[in-house]
């Protein structure tokens, strides 16, 4: 059988996640990944070089984002309610999806910041169209709800969420972490409540580093993050379990009672085919008054503004320099002498 990594960490998860691109793509092609998706926290800084450098490597590039969902609404910023938020994995089907995720993550970070950048659900409903939601790690919304053993509210919220992108493109993400009891718990309730709401479940394993021993490298960088010194007991640490790009064999072992964890893998990634037209120059149309070419225009503007107003536009411009700089202006004289001695 055959798996795709959906909920993958690149060092574009600022002091979170260790791998790079190069190391991601070239580990993805020899364990013989032909698909691989990239899901950094709340950005989409690495998609392009990712989408590149996957398809010169002839794996499927997936792009997508660990969105953070606000409590509420993303532009509430209430100390103590809203510095709690909830992890979201959404993967880009199409190029429709793609320029939604963008949308997603520059209005989070212009509208929605707080501590980190934020969406609510009401900005992922006007955004959904193309994008194919996992329901998290344990840090997501219906994990919470289960391990608070709120299992009405875990279920209302599946159905929200799909609701939200389209019940076929919402699934309920189990996480391959035998260590943590949580995991253990979310895993097997959120199988339980696939059978009621009908949400297929799919195995990932939230990688932050490649290999099993870069552990201790990405667990430093993560206590640079927190501030925190390696030592310090009750940090925030990974260590608990392994994060790293495991292999088909070691996913599918892991599921093993859940083939159709792995299964479903491949049908994400067999929807998701992602085409980014590159090398392409995409400026916006700009309105010009009738009588005008495009460049007679830009000819007429240059001309006008050198007659009337370069000078008067010059001057503003130092002004704000110099108050940028808070430099001496230059005395009055000297400025006549120097336009004197032209
Ligand atoms: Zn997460
Ligand atoms: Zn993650």
């Amino acid at each position: 059988m055959k798996f795709t990594h959906l909920h993958v960490h690149s060092h574009y998860s600022l002091l979170d996640g260790l791998a790079k691109i190069d190391q991601l793509v070239r580990r993805a092609g020899d364990l013989g990944f032909d698909a691989l998706a990239l899901t950094d926290h709340g950005v989409l800084y690495g998609a392009v070089e990712f989408y590149q450098k996957a398809t010169r490597a002839g794996i499927n590039p997936i792009i997508g984002c660990e969105l953070y969902v606000a409590a509420e609404g993303m532009r509430d910023r209430r100390p103590g309610i809203d510095d709690k938020r909830f992890h979201l994995t959404v993967l880009a089907e199409n190029f429709a999806g793609y320029r939604n995720l963008i949308q997603l993550a520059t209005k989070a970070h212009l509208e929605g910041f707080y501590y980190k950048p934020r969406v609510d659900k009401h900005l992922l409903r006007q955004h959904a169209a193309g994008l194919i939601a996992l329901s998290g790690c344990l840090a997501g919304e219906i994990p919470k709800a289960i391990v608070a053993k709120k299992l009405e509210r875990a279920e209302a919220l599946i159905k929200e969420y799909q609701e939200i992108f389209g019940k076929e493109n919402f699934f309920l993400e189990l996480g391959a972490h035998p260590a943590i009891p949580e995991q253990k718990l979310v895993n097997e309730t959120l199988t339980g409540l696939s059978q009621k709401t009908g949400a297929k479940i799919v195995g990932v394993n939230d990688v932050h580093y490649v290999r099993s021993e870069d552990a201790e490298a990405q667990d430093i960088l993560l206590s640079v993050q927190t501030g925190n010194r390696v030592e310090d007991e009750d940090r925030l640490t990974m260590r608990a379990d392994d994060f790293s790009l495991k292999s088909t064999q070691e996913m599918e072992d892991y599921f093993r009672d859940l083939p159709e964890a792995v299964a479903n893998t491949q049908e994400i990634a067999g929807r998701a085919r992602l085409e980014i037209p590159l090398g392409k120059i995409l400026l916006p149309p700009f309105p010009v008054p009738e009588g005008f070419s495009a460049g007679s225009y830009l000819e007429h503007l240059a001309r006008r503004g050198q007659l009337f107003d370069a000078f008067g536009t010059q001057r503003l411009a130092q002004h704000a320099l110099r108050r940028r700089h808070q430099m001496p202006a230059p005395k009055q004289t000297n400025v006549v002498a120097s336009l004197h001695d032209r």
